[in-house]
This record gives structure tokens, sequence and C-alpha cells, in this order.
């Protein structure tokens, strides 16, 4: 994310508050590798999750995001072969909402959302019998084929506080919370845990702590620095997408 903000926005001062603070749908995708596709498969639109790295975003014909993936992807000329890098359960939720056949999925995954059992669920839900369930895009499949609502992080917001109930089960990054409780504390929300632990919690997010935002503000370092070349051709498929709307 601080590298796109970066990308467009490269005369200015970027900073994060931790340069550790990574993504494991980042981890699991290297630019060296989509390179080495496109060398075999050089027909291919590469469709790239925002959660890619500037290097691979270079490589990349259009950018999505998740709320916006199965409008980007239907964008594509029919006929014409994809691939969708890097979360393969947001691929496999994409394949089948615009019936994509020719487009391969990277075998890439979110360490929160990937890690989302049936079976926690089902102690939820024997937990809160009430409660709809709201469910990210990157959880696996059998959590989302029971979901009363699929939808990125906001679009889960703007539904759970524009539904009519006032119960329910989220499956996404707990950080989450936050907005439900200020825009509609008066609903109830249930985290499930992930299988192997008792959070949903992104360990790579939680390195942003509020101490190292305000020294990150204080100090303007550590700075996102990138290549202009890699910057260029990065902005060209987020334009792309941007053009959409
Ligand atoms: S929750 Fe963490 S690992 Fe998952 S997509 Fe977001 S930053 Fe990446």
């Amino acid at each position: 994310m601080a590298e796109t903000a970066k990308i467009l926005n490269p005369h200015r001062i970027v900073v994060v508050p931790d340069r550790e603070a990574g993504c494991s749908l980042v981890d699991s995708c290297p630019a060296d590798q989509v390179r080495a596709y496109k060398k075999l498969h050089p027909d291919d639109a590469i469709v790239s999750y925002i959660n890619t790295s500037a290097e691979v975003k270079a490589e990349s014909d259009i950018i999505c995001t998740s709320r916006n993936a199965v409008q980007v992807v239907n964008s594509i000329p029919a006929g014409k072969p994809i691939l969708f890098l890097p979360d393969i359960n947001l691929g496999n939720y994409v394949k089948k909402q615009t019936g994509r056949e020719n487009m391969k999925i990277w075998q890439g995954a979110c360490v929160v959302h990937a890690t989302f059992s049936a079976r926690r669920l089902l102690s939820a839900r024997a937990q809160h019998p009430a409660a709809l369930l709201a469910a990210h895009p990157e959880c696996p499949p059998e959590i989302l084929k029971s979901a009363d609502f699929i939808g990125s992080t906001s679009a889960i917001i703007d539904w759970c506080i524009h539904h009519d109930a006032d119960e329910f089960i989220i499956m996404t990054e707990s950080g989450v919370s936050h907005s439900l409780q200020q825009r509609a504390p008066h609903k109830k929300y249930h985290f499930v845990p992930n299988e192997y632990c008792n959070c949903s919690e992104c360990p790579y997010m939680k390195r942003n702590t509020l101490e190292k935002l305000r020294d990150c503000l204080r100090s303007l370092e550590p700075r996102v620095e990138l290549s202009p070349e890699i910057m260029e051709r990065a902005r060209i498929p987020i334009e792309r997408m941007l053009a959409l709307r």
C-alpha cells in the first residue's frame, strides 16, 4: 500500500511506520517468478491484486482491489487468457463470479484469511445462531459458500451498518472492528479466530504501532524509495484500474 502511494505520488515523501510490516501475499509472489511466467505465457493478461510489490505491479497489465476484482476481470476481452495473482481464494472467487474458464490463479495466500476454518465458523454459529455471516473473498471456499455477504473490508462495513440485522459474524482481519464500532456501536460483531490461534489479527499490520506512527511523522523516516523506472511502469496498470470507475 505504501509503495502504491509512492507510485501515485512520486514527488512526495511517503513514510511507513515499520519497514518490515509486509504482507504474506507480497511474499508469496516474487517478481522474478512473475517474469518467468510471462516468458512462458506472453499472451496472458496479468491481473494483479493491489497487495503485490511495486516490481510485480510493473509486470502487470491491470491492478485490482477486492472491491473491483470482478469488474476488472470482466473488462478484459473474452477469450484472452488471464493470470490472476497472487491470492488463490480471491482468484477462485473471481473466476466463479466471472465464469472465465481461461483464468489461471497464482497459489499465494493471506495468512489471516486462508487460515479461517469451517470448524471455527461452526462453533461461532452455534454460539451466535441469529448472527449473519459477512466474509472477505480471501477466505477459503468452504467459508464463502455459507456467507450471507461476500465483499471487501469497506463493503463489509457498509453492509453491516446498513443492514436491518443487528448481529454479525465477521470473517476478515479483526482491525475492521474499530470502524464497525465507530459507525454502528449499537450492533454486535463476532470475530472468528483462525484455525491456529485465538485471534484474527494480521501479524504484519500489527507491526505498525501508534508509537511508530508518531515517530515516522516526526522524523519523516523510514521513507518509501522506488526506482523511477519501476514507478513509471507500475503506474500504468494502476491507472488502467482507476480509469474503469
Ligand atoms: S491481512 Fe495481512 S497478510 Fe492478509 S492481505 Fe492484509 S496485510 Fe496481507
